[in-house]
């Protein structure tokens, strides 16, 4: 499953990051999750409770916080929030718009413990 892989890489960003900070382990990770990034957040944090023992992460809550899609429109310059997969400009009806944001994937944040 394609989330096993993306959580193995966060923790393996955990790690580094607890290591580059003298840290021993990993108090809680803020992960940002598009909506549009083909992600899903149940089955992600199903992988992190798996993969996470005998990590940094262990102890480690994970926050997600999901990203809503937004959407410029290529005719009028108009940007708006896509609501239920439309990507239609809701000021000229166009349908050549670019996604701006929505695909995001990434640790935001990372609290570490160094006692
Ligand atoms: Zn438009």
């Amino acid at each position: 499953m394609h989330e096993y892989s993306i959580v193995q890489s966060l923790i393996a960003t955990c790690a580094r990051v607890a290591r580059e900070h003298g840290a021993e382990k990993i108090v809680k990770i803020h992960v940002t999750v598009g909506k549009l990034s083909g992600i899903d957040p149940h089955f992600l944090e199903q992988a992190y409770q798996f993969f996470r023992e005998d990590t940094v992460c262990e102890h480690a809550e994970m926050v997600l916080e999901t990203e809503e899609i937004m959407a410029r429109c290529q005719q009028c310059d108009h940007t708006f929030h896509v609501d239920g997969y439309v990507f239609v400009c809701p000021e000229c009806d166009s349908r050549s718009v670019d996604i701006t944001s929505g695909k995001t994937l990434q640790i935001t944040h990372i609290e570490v413990k160094n006692d």
